[in-house]
């Protein structure tokens, strides 16, 4: 019998409705209204259920966003009570509320101590719209008006709004109307596609004084920052080789042009430290945050200040002229706490530096390093990518290497795993609370969803 998501509607029935109104996330529209989406109708733990009644392991947290899991009753009873007490209210007309209060308290209670402020909002791509005003407005308030260009990654991703996209390297989404001015880009360390002949440490170096030669170009007094994720997520989840976040923090350092830390999808655990930067080993000035702030269960994200930059923008600036409707949400406030206190009081970013990230990434090496279609191995913590390679002696990529990547996520479906596929490697990030038996279930459908690829490959 068919599982549905209320008594009168069928898949298709959904899919139709769905097809009639709705324009979906990176998708081409037409093709999806034809083949119609999968309809998800009950999470709980690692699991989801789709209209059809089957189980899948979610091996990507949502979007890397559920780092507790689905159904957890203290968020829940959280936003519940929250709504009770105080359903919304702003942080115009010079007002507060508790919930946002103590949130603050807390997340900079996890925060290394040179961080004091952070401005709320309500998604990753907002904390990136809000990160280039602010670095923009604290070099006018310093006195270093000129100070304007952001400097970002090609392949990186900051979210789907204007700047944030400018920001990101993806051409792609720069040609459907993305561009800004006063942005500019350096190359991604990816070693495997770009590292030639060079060690992945000279590489990583070489892909670092990009950066040097760019501010030089550019003239050090017309830059402003430089942004970047402390791993690479949807371009392609690539680790940058050790020498590279060293010498991007010197130089930054030396130019004082402010180190912006993107840690939307890294904050929170994912790295088996609160926060990607401090498992990377450097000390930006900005951290971008949202997904694992609220687990995902409401939206929330927030741009996190060094206290220089939160000492300037409060004892001189004056008033900035910015404020989101929803930032500091009272709900999504609440949720954060009981997110937050949970990962903190039960141990589960303890554990997944010291337990289940080191034996998921144990056990990835172990039953991949020796698969024909694995070219290399990624990871940290609960975050890995599998590089698809034509041959793994030269490194060669497949030509068609989307193509392969997506029948590999579809294999996984089909095999009741969630994983992405991105820029032809395989990715996974599942929930930081994944147990051992999890993990083990999550690899084995994996597992099966590449060996039936390279079966497909002949
Ligand atoms: N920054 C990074 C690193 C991301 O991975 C994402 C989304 O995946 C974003 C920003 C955008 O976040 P959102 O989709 O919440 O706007």
């Amino acid at each position: 019998m068919k599982m549905q998501s209320n008594d009168s509607y069928s898949t298709e029935v959904w899919q139709t409705m769905d097809a009639a109104h709705h324009i979906h996330a990176f998708v081409d529209q037409k093709k999806l209204n034809a083949e119609g989406p999968r309809v998800i109708v009950k999470g709980e733990g690692m699991y989801l259920w789709d209209s059809e009644g089957k189980r899948y392991l979610d091996g990507m947290s949502g979007l890397w966003c559920t780092q507790l899991g689905y159904g957890r009753r203290d968020l829940i009873e959280a936003a519940s009570r929250q709504m009770e007490q105080l359903s919304y209210y702003n942080m115009f007309f010079h007002t507060t509320h508790p919930a946002v209060v103590e949130l603050s308290e807390l997340l900079f209670s996890l925060l290394p101590g040179r961080y004091s402020h952070v401005v709320y909002t309500n998604s990753g791509s907002e904390s990136n719209e809000v990160l280039i005003r602010t670095v923009r407005r604290f070099w006018q308030v310093v006195g270093k008006p000129s100070k304007r260009i952001m400097i970002g990654r090609w392949n990186g991703y900051h979210g789907s709004t204007l700047a944030a996209t400018a920001m990101g390297g993806m051409k792609f989404m720069h040609e459907m109307g993305g561009m800004l001015p006063d942005i500019a880009h350096i190359d991604e360390p990816y070693w495997y596609a770009h590292g030639g002949d060079m060690t992945p440490e000279e590489f990583g170096l070489r892909c670092a004084r990009q950066l040097e030669e760019k501010i030089l170009e550019l003239g050090s007094d017309n830059v402003a920052g430089f942004v970047a994720e402390p791993f690479q997520g949807a371009g392609g989840m690539i680790f940058p080789p050790e020498s590279y976040w060293p010498e991007i923090q010197r130089i930054c350092r030396k130019y004082d042009v402010l180190l912006c830390a993107d840690e939307v999808i890294g904050g929170f655990g994912r790295c088996g430290e609160w926060f990607a930067h401090q498992h990377f080993g450097f000390e930006p000035d900005t951290v971008s945050i949202a997904k694992g702030l609220t687990s995902g269960y409401v939206p929330m994200g927030g741009l996190v200040l060094s206290r220089r930059m939160a000492e300037a923008l409060v004892e001189q600036g004056g008033v900035f002229a910015h404020g989101l409707t929803y930032s500091g949400h009272p709900v999504a406030a609440a949720v954060a706490i009981a997110n937050l206190k949970a990962l903190r009081d039960e141990q589960i970013v303890e554990r997944v530096k010291t337990d289940t990230g080191p034996y998921l990434q144990r056990c990835l090496r172990e039953l991949f390093s020796d698969h024909p279609l694995v070219g290399e191995i990624q990871g940290t913590g609960m975050v890995a990518a599998l590089q698809l390679a034509d041959d793994k002696a030269t490194r060669k990529r497949f030509e068609k290497e989307d193509e392969i990547s997506w029948r590999c996520r579809t294999l996984g479906f089909e095999e009741g795993v969630i994983i992405r596929s991105t820029l032809g490697r395989m990715i996974m990030a599942p929930a930081l609370v994944a147990s051992h038996a999890e993990i083990d279930e999550l690899l084995d459908k994996t597992r099966r969803a590449m060996d039936r690829t390279a079966q497909s490959l002949g």
